[in-house]
């Protein structure tokens, strides 16, 4: 617009005009452009010319990156899908192990040959045994699993005795299989029916349609609480038993969200199927204790909060400057008569149907799996009336000084010290996850996929993806080794500024989009679109 344009508008008149700054970012969106891209600097090794790389940011949220959230978003979808009705046991073989892990396993060889031989001697071996679990964690962190010796038996007693409202349930030897079965109907046809399920919490009280208690002084915070945080060891547990149960690897893609009333429940995508009346009683024999210490007594709190006492680096009761009992003997403490600090289970409503290979209803479950991936727990069911608001408030006041964990600061109001003390913790300050209001008390994963689902990782159909689209264009993956990245400074001269990154990035989508099209026509077998209509023809 010239300036004298400019002039003869109104001021009402150019506050309705749009910024080009939000349409660049609002294009971008529409084209599935990431909005904030990361500028990387990549130089070609054999000819030394480097160019700017813009790469997507790969966030999850939609509220922080819709193009990326939606993407990460498909990509789990295509991995519930690919697993879901699997027909043949997938393989997972283990890599060779590179130099670096090898070297470690040497190391952790020698280590343990010296530890041996101090005790052999009559020698402490409490500096080597150290040693060796740090020896252990860098094997871990050199991309290796599990340890190299079996875990040593735990020193501490703990109650296994079956609750008396838990069924006994049948377990059966687990067969390595993970394929369900097949069923061949009266006309000879075979299908391989998968299941869909959906778990919930129990009842804390009686809801509303809007989600919230009829009577919120009756409604069980506290348990809430307690079910939210536990919610993914009962998942776990349920697994375990179903799998004891049936008697063979059950494999699953589970999709953890909030119902309405703000309590989490499952959804389950399972290969293979169990009739309802045993799900009835593998959801009815499922519970997971949490044996912590109790938290039936407050005993210190406000200003009155234990003391950090620098030298034995422990906690002091700020009285008496007595030891509080460290985590490890708090649990010790915890004896054959007492009850578990909480039974999480789940409610014995259950939702569970056959889905079969390829139908609609698969495409609809998967629809229900994925569809709040892209948002915190707390946004799926936003607050809309004064009632919602108050119940999301008392929930976060159950969760504030309710433990989260064995390392959780809250443990203090209790007089016992949190696992790994240290300095400054505070009670109701606690960093966990499950704390914070957009969790709602589950700080878990949201999918969580077993082992042998798909038979790939998510990096396996990140490339899927991949090289599908550069197949359907027709262009050859370019050797990773011919390239050298690094990341580029504010400082640089290079240095692209947001809106600059945004221009490239709708220019780029839109060159690509065209790309797909006119490959997808092709392969149709479609004239070239040549855009005679804007008379630009080649
Ligand atoms: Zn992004
Ligand atoms: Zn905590």
């Amino acid at each position: 617009m010239t300036d004298a344009a400019r002039r003869n508008k109104t001021r009402a008149q150019r506050l309705s005009m749009p910024l080009a700054r939000d349409v660049v970012k609002d294009m971008a969106i529409e084209h599935g452009g990431c909005i904030r891209p990361i500028q990387l600097r990549r130089t070609d090794l054999a000819t030394g010319r480097t160019e700017p790389v813009l790469v997507p940011c790969g966030h999850t949220l939609a509220s922080v990156c819709p193009a990326c959230s939606e993407r990460a978003k498909n990509l789990r979808a295509a991995q519930c899908r690919e697993g879901w009705h699997l027909e043949q046991e997938p393989v997972i073989e283990p890599d060779d192990p590179t130099d670096e892990q090898m070297w470690w396993i040497r190391t952790r060889a020698d280590a343990q040959d010296l530890r041996d031989a101090a005790q052999a001697s009559g020698e402490g071996t409490d500096g080597w045994d150290a040693e060796l679990s740090q020896l252990d964690d860098e094997i871990n962190n050199a991309g290796m699993r599990g340890r190299v010796l079996p875990a040593r038996p735990h020193r501490r007693h703990r109650s296994t005795r079956r609750r008396q409202d838990a069924p006994p349930l049948p377990k059966r030897p687990v067969d390595p299989r993970t394929v369900g079965k097949t069923y061949t109907t009266t006309d000879g046809k075979t299908f391989r029916p998968s299941l869909f399920i959906t778990l919930t919490c129990p009842s804390y009280g009686r809801v509303k349609s809007d989600g919230t208690p009829a009577n919120p002084a009756e409604y069980d915070y506290l348990a809430a609480a307690r079910d939210a945080l536990h919610f993914a060891a009962l998942f776990d547990r349920f697994m375990q038993n179903l799998r004891r149960f049936v008697g063979y690897d059950i494999q699953y893609f589970a999709a953890v969200e909030p119902q309405r009333r703000i309590a989490p429940h499952v959804h389950i995508a399972m290969r293979g199927t169990v009739s309802r009346a045993e799900l009835r009683e593998v959801i009815a024999a499922t519970y997971h204790q949490v044996w912590w210490p109790s938290t039936d007594t407050v005993r210190f709190d406000g200003a009155r909060l234990p003391v950090w006492d620098e030298d034995s680096a422990t906690y002091l009761d700020p009285d008496t400057g007595e030891v509080l009992p460290t985590w490890d003997e708090a649990l010790d403490a915890i004896g054959d008569q007492d009850e578990p600090l909480h039974v999480a289970r789940f409610g014995d409503r259950f939702d569970a149907q056959g889905v079969l290979a390829g139908s609609k209803d698969a495409s609809r479950c998967i629809g229900y799996l994925t569809k709040y991936l892209t948002k915190h727990v707390a946004d799926c069911h936003a607050a809309q009336t004064d009632d919602q608001v108050r119940h999301a408030d008392r929930l976060a006041d159950a969760l504030r000084y309710e433990p989260c964990s064995p390392t959780c600061a809250n443990w203090l109001l209790y007089g016992v010290q949190p696992k790994n003390a240290r300095p400054h913790m505070r009670p109701g300050a606690c960093k966990g996850k499950a704390h914070r209001r957009e969790y709602l008390g589950y700080g878990g994963r949201r999918v969580v996929v077993s082992r042998k689902w798909s038979g790939k990782t998510l990096s396996d159909h990140r490339a899927d993806r991949k090289n599908w689209l550069l197949q359907t264009l027709g262009l050859s993956a370019t050797d990773p080794g011919r390239y050298a990245w690094e990341p580029v400074a504010p400082g640089d001269r290079d240095h692209m500024s947001i809106p600059q990154r945004l221009l490239h990035v709708v220019a780029d989508r839109i060159r690509w989009q065209q790309a797909l099209t006119e490959a997808r026509r092709r392969a149709e077998g479609l004239p070239r679109d040549d855009l005679s209509a804007t008379g630009e023809a080649e």
